[in-house]
């Protein structure tokens, strides 16, 4: 699709950027259309990825950007680890990233958190919530936002205000136990008013299944009642696509990431392969594991099985004071030029527990890292140009390696986990294909997977 293919949908309620023309004259580049604040890395990702996959090009930031955006997107997500901060740190973040993204003329916003509505007794989802109507207070319709973690295809039903895990409710799901937001409460409109100042209420599965008009009849009714946010009911996909008309001109949506498959529609833009289009991948392959997940041990023994060359590091031996990331590149570097190489710390539970008990919990964790993302960072250095990282805290520390503060988002691997690019001072030769799996996201054989669709 062409440039003016993308812009010839509907007319926009608005084309004005957010935060008015002073914020937009310090856009480098074509205006954004939706500016998107992550509560955290992997999320940011799998929202990315669900507006690629609607048409979107997007460009993922790490952290609030020290300066303004240099390549066209239409959306650019932020990426912040404010899910478990203290309430005050987590709103002074998201408002430093919306005053980002307005400055780049961010026509609507986009706050994103987990498809659990992780969230403790006092926030953050609440109170960012209401920080960020404060800060665009000024906008018509700014005094009432939707919020809803709804992603039915990826098992997350909201119906009469009730968040299910596939087939069980959210507090019976495990997330009772999560040891830093136990959700103890399914009922989505008590947990949020919990959170929050302003009066929340419902929009119900009977009205978004009537539509665009209905829905808006119910806002209009819940704000005539002094309700500043509403908890949406989605059972389908096809509830989340009714659902996106009713938000164009909103200036705050808050979700998880399914609401992003109905917005890219409201600018004018339908799928298309250009969205997702990458610089042609080039230079050699490889794949860093740091990732103990179940599906992780499972890729990892599909990749050894198919006769891939794979070497395990051991977290003793780091302890012990072996350069084990020279080791590791010493013994990648002359099977590089035959195909994909693995190096993994993956092991089952019960090794990993034997280490932890010997170095405990958080120093095996950063020994494994910092090695992990040398080695990534040697592997670059070497000449790797496709880069594969399994774990989302192994991610953060390959990236944090290899300096990179923004990734353009390409095509889907498997659900949630896109191909990305990225410039590296690693790479000074035109930047690096990479793509970072959380746990256990991804089919058996991922990797091979992966490597073939570059191919
Ligand atoms: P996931 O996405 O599967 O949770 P992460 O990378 O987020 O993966 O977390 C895995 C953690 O386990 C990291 O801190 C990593 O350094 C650590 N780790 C990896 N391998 C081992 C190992 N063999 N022994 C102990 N800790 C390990």
């Amino acid at each position: 699709m062409s440039t003016d293919e993308r812009s010839a949908g509907p007319p926009q309620a608005s084309s004005a950027p957010l935060g008015g023309s002073a914020a937009h004259e310090v856009a480098s580049v074509g205006a954004l259309l939706l500016g998107c604040i992550a509560d955290d890395f992997t999320g940011a990702t799998d929202l990315a990825n669900n507006l690629v996959r609607a048409g979107m090009r997007v460009v993922q930031a790490m952290g609030v950007p020290g300066q303004p955006l240099d390549t066209d997107a239409d959306a650019v997500v932020v990426a912040l680890k404010s899910r478990t901060l203290p309430v005050d740190e987590a709103i002074t973040q998201s408002l430093d990233a919306l005053r980002w993204l307005q400055a780049q003329g961010a026509q609507q916003i986009y706050f994103k958190y987990c498809s659990t509505f992780d969230s403790t007794a006092q926030g953050n989802i609440g109170p960012v919530a209401e920080a960020l109507m404060e800060a665009l207070a000024d906008l018509p319709g700014a005094d009432f936002t939707i919020a809803t973690p709804a992603f039915p295809d990826n098992q997350r039903t909201v119906f009469k205000g009730h968040l299910f895990v596939g087939d069980v409710l959210l507090n019976e799901s495990g997330m009772q136990n999560h040891p830093l937001t136990p959700m103890t409460d399914a009922n989505l409109v008590r947990v949020l008013q919990a959170q929050c100042r302003r009066k929340v209420g419902l929009i119900d599965y009977k009205v978004v299944a009537q539509g665009e008009a209905a829905i808006r009849a119910r806002i209009d009714q819940l704000r005539a009642q002094g309700v500043g946010l509403a908890i949406v009911d989605a059972i389908s996909n096809d509830d989340l696509l009714r659902l996106g008309p009713a938000l164009k001109g909103m200036p705050l949506v808050t979700a998880g990431s399914g609401v992003a498959i109905g917005l890219p529609a409201n600018f004018g833009i339908a799928p298309s392969n250009t969205a997702s289009a990458l610089p042609a991948a080039t230079g050699l392959q490889a794949v860093v594991s740091g990732s103990c997940s179940l599906a992780t041990n499972r890729q990892v023994a599909a990749f050894i099985e198919a006769g891939r060359p794979a070497l395990a590091i051991d977290a003793l031996q780091i302890a012990a004071g072996v350069d084990v990331a020279r080791q590791a590149l010493a013994w990648a570097e002359p099977l590089l030029g035959q195909g994909p190489v693995l190096i993994y710390s993956t092991a089952d539970s019960i090794a990993v527990k034997s280490v932890q008990g010997q170095l405990g919990v958080e120093e095996a964790g950063a020994l494994v890292e910092r090695t992990l993302a040398a080695i990534a960072r040697g592997l670059v250095t070497l000449g790797v140009r496709q880069l594969v990282v399994a774990g989302g805290e192994t991610s953060g520390a390959c990236v944090q390696a290899l300096n990179i503060t923004q990734m353009k988002i390409g095509l889907q691997i498997d659900p949630g986990v896109p191909w990305c690019h990225a410039q590296t001072d690693a790479a000074p030769d035109g930047g690096l294909h990479l793509t970072l799996k959380s746990g256990n996201f991804g089919a058996d054989d991922f990797f091979s997977k992966a490597f073939a669709m570059l191919a």
